[in-house]
């Protein structure tokens, strides 16, 4: 009996160590492990071509620190596009100013961003990457303005912004 107690008490343990393993993957991993992306690069392709900051944001899922991002006034018409592959992700017209400190946007440009769900910092957040090659960008919530609703939260570092002629 005892015996049988302590395997199960061992499968137990073995199943939760294989469960916040999978956890610790980055967004980006599990996300690349799920779907076909268009634009499909290397580490070392990646590395590269992309700044050490765009890298550690697009490709490791960090978080760029608040207030550091030169994207974060900008208020002048243009596209926001992705730093890695160039795909249009946010109008200009929706972004607003959060004070979180991050660019943050109302609505996305639809069908060119995806979703995730993420539990890195230990609650679920929704995650959101670029369609076209996978590139972490940030995450959604629901304490945005009208019309959405929505507060896209996005590292200025995933973004390179494309004024308007
Ligand atoms: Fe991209």
């Amino acid at each position: 009996m005892l015996k049988n107690i302590a395997l199960l008490l061992c499968v137990f343990l073995i199943g939760c160590k294989g469960n916040s393993q999978q956890n610790e993957m980055t967004s980006v991993e599990k996300t690349a492990a799920k779907k076909e992306f268009t634009v499909v690069k290397t580490e070392a392709e990646w590395k590269a071509q992309l700044t050490d900051m765009q890298f550690y944001v697009l490709r490791e899922a960090a978080t760029e620190n608040p207030f550091t991002s030169e994207l974060l006034d900008i208020k002048t018409q243009g596209v926001y596009v992705c730093a890695g592959c160039n795909t249009q992700l946010f109008k200009s017209d929706t972004k607003f100013d959060s004070g979180t400190g991050w660019p943050s946007f109302y609505k996305e440009i639809e069908g060119n961003v995806a979703y995730d769900v993420d539990y890195k910092i230990g609650y679920k957040r929704t995650e959101e990457h670029c369609a076209t090659c996978g590139g972490h960008l940030g995450h959604v919530f629901e304490d945005g303005p009208k019309p959405t609703g929505k507060r896209h939260c996005i590292n200025g570092a995933a973004l390179k912004f494309i004024a308007a002629e």
